[in-house]
């Protein structure tokens, strides 16, 4: 571990947005202002570094923001951060300002960056996940993700109501492009039939006879949840269904983006407060290059180089109780 001081700190949010980051920003500003730290916000994350788009923070440049969804400090995918010539322009910029500390709040492709410009430039780094996926590893939750299946479930619940008029099979898309755990989420709470997801293997087959089955002793069936990556798509499972069913209407309906956007749940609030908290104790302590993950509701510090993306096998047992609760 390294021994310099940490008094300049700099916030900023890259990738994917997700609802909370608001709140992590706020707690980042407020702890470090209590410590004696001072804070820097950079603008839409790496491309902000580059440019030099950074600028002093104050308590009250936090005010009123944990409720609100996006990002003040606005985010983005940088090209040139993957190069050398970049990152070392980015370094300049902290350099003008004496910035000596960062914290990151994104996906893994964002701790994948801090952890290379560390390494080149000596900067203490310290991430915190933030993204509606659930899908790096070492973690229990990420910031945003409670909101994004919140927002997804109250969607669903309304599809319900009109597919249950009509005794229409709503096929929706919810988001996850490598994951699927915001379908599995808000598939198994809003009562789906099935949930199709990109960790496993969809037997279409399999789909159909379930359906039929259920057709065949009138009961009703009205969603199917698929998650963005699964390997048919929505779209082609509509399709099939239709050809194969077609005695059943079918519709699709695809969520898309309001799953990133609204007021964070409380306890996005609460996971985002407690981690921005931590990530500021992090670099005063020394600590470096490292994570911010919760695990059993403790705090934990995860190498930022083991960030990666969960490839979890979604076990048996989750798909034994869609199955179970929706007969
Ligand atoms: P997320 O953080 O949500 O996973 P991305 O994977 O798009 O989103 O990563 C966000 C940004 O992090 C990229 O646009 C790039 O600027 C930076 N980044 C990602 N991977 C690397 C890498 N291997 N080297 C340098 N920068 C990277």
């Amino acid at each position: 571990m390294k021994e310099k001081k940490v008094t300049k700190i700099g916030v900023l949010t890259s990738g994917g947005d997700a609802p909370g980051m608001n709140a992590a920003i706020r707690a980042v500003v407020r702890t470090g202002i209590y410590n004696g730290l001072e804070v820097f916000g950079i603008i839409r994350g790496y491309a902000g570094m580059i440019e030099g788009d950074i600028f002093k923070m104050e308590s009250k440049s936090v005010a009123n923001i944990i409720q609100r969804g996006g990002t003040i400090l606005k985010t983005a995918r940088c090209k040139e951060f993957f190069t050398y010539e970049g990152r070392q322009k980015a370094y300049q910029n902290l350099k003008k300002h004496g910035i000596n500390g960062l914290v990151i709040i994104g996906g893994d492709g964002s701790f994948r960056g801090a952890q290379i410009f560390s390494n080149e430039f000596d900067i203490p780094c310290i991430g915190l996940p933030g993204t509606i996926d659930k899908d790096i590893d070492g973690t229990d939750f990420t910031i945003g993700f409670d909101t994004a299946v919140n927002t997804a479930v109250e969607a669903i619940d309304k599809v319900r109501d009109t597919a249950d008029a009509h005794d229409r099979l709503f096929v929706i898309e919810v988001m996850g492009r490598d994951s699927g755990y915001i379908a599995l989420h808000s598939g198994i709470a809003t009562g789906a039939e099935n949930i199709l997801i990109p960790e496993r293997q969809t037997d279409i087959e399999d789909v159909i006879t379930a359906l039929t089955e259920k057709q065949g002793r009138k009961k009703l069936v009205n969603i199917i949840v698929v998650a963005e990556g699964e390997k048919f798509g929505a779209a082609e499972i509509t399709k099939i269904v239709t050809e194969r069913m077609p005695e059943q209407e079918v519709r699709m309906t695809i969520l898309g983006h309001i799953q990133r956007g609204g007021a964070p749940t409380c306890f996005d609030r609460v996971i985002a407060s407690r981690m921005g908290y931590s990530a500021v104790e992090c670099l005063i302590e020394g600590r470096h290059n490292v994570f911010v993950g919760i695990v059993n509701n403790r705090m934990h510090f995860i190498p930022l180089n083991e960030a990666v993306k969960k490839k979890q096998k979604i076990g048996e047992e989750w798909m034994k109780i869609v199955k179970i609760l929706s007969t």
